[in-house]
């Protein structure tokens, strides 16, 4: 059998496995193929957004690889049009129907566009969600610790997960910390460095795959998972698939870990939360 990931035990009580398949920018038929293939490989999370203009590919993916409902970990997202108690609402059952579920694992605010003035409305649409069995757990994402601490302070709940971007050329140590001190998983997107292979080419990195017998990408998912962070690599190609998925049978020395760490380049080198958002 194709191995899993390991799990995190989530604030509310969900599990949500450490590695999961991201499926930016696939479009519909390319989520609903490469959904398939990687739950066939091993993979049992699939992120998604309402943004990606994909859930119904990956809905189709879900259905078609065969694997229980149960043993699968979806997620997805929302944009800014649905920021309020009601409209949250709203946004999770068109998803559902878009899916092709009656439950989510985990739905998120997927940017907290601040100029809108509305994430802490859209946080407590997502507070009342969980008490309707239509999503397992909530959370946020591209949250900076400002607005965590605005939404946490007005409702009293504390999201689950916080996906931001983050690799090793931004490493959003603030953040992490903040994330730890609140009992909120850190997930990383873009965690190789996105469509650009700069980081994947690093000789740092590079070093270290020839030391340890890995791909590039291998060394960066395992400082990710050494890191104590959950992560959601994209790739559209079942050889790529295997190889990011086939991380849990080493782990980097401590200085290792820290020589990827020190290719940080800064919260500047990351998208900015307080004014892109969608
Ligand atoms: P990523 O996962 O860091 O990188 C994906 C790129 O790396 C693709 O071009 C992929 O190409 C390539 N790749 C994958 N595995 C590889 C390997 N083993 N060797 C060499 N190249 C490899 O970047 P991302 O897609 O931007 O981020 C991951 C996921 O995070 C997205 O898919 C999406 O689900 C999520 N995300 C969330 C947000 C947010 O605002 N919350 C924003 C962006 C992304 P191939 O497909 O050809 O392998």
């Amino acid at each position: 059998m194709a191995p899993t990931a390991p799990t995190v035990a989530l604030a509310h009580g969900a599990s949500m496995p450490l590695l999961g398949l991201g499926t930016w920018p696939m479009d519909d038929a390319e989520a609903e193929r490469v959904v398939a293939e990687a739950i066939g490989l091993g993979y049992r999370l699939v992120d998604t957004a309402e943004n990606y203009a994909n859930e119904r590919g990956v809905g189709k993916g879900l259905k078609a690889s065969g694997v229980a409902r149960e043993d699968l970990f979806v997620t997805t997202k929302f944009n800014r049009q649905w920021h309020g108690v009601e409209l949250a609402a709203e946004a999770c059952e068109r998803s559902l129907d878009r899916l092709g579920l009656d439950y989510l694992d985990l739905l998120l605010i997927h940017w907290p566009n601040p100029k809108h003035g509305k994430y802490v409305e859209a946080w407590q649409g997502l507070a009342r969600l969980l008490d309707t069995g239509r999503v397992k757990a909530i959370g946020t994402s591209n949250f900076k610790p400002a607005h965590l601490d605005r939404i946490i302070e007005s409702t009293g709940v504390v999201p689950d997960v916080n996906q931001i971007q983050l690799s090793p050329f931004t490493t959003r140590s603030e953040a992490r910390a903040y994330h730890a001190e609140k009992g909120i998983v850190t997930q990383s997107w873009s965690p190789i460095g996105g469509q650009g292979a700069q980081v994947r080419e690093h000789p740092a990195v590079l070093e270290l795959a020839e030391k340890y017998d890995r791909t590039p990408v291998q060394i960066i998912l395992r400082w990710h998972l050494d890191l104590g962070l959950a992560t959601v690599p994209k790739s559209s190609d079942p050889e790529r698939l295997a190889q990011n998925l086939a991380v849990f049978d080493f782990t980097l020395t401590p200085e290792d870990r820290q020589a990827i760490s020190a290719l940080d380049q800064g919260e500047a080198a990351a998208a900015d939360s307080d004014d892109f958002g969608h």
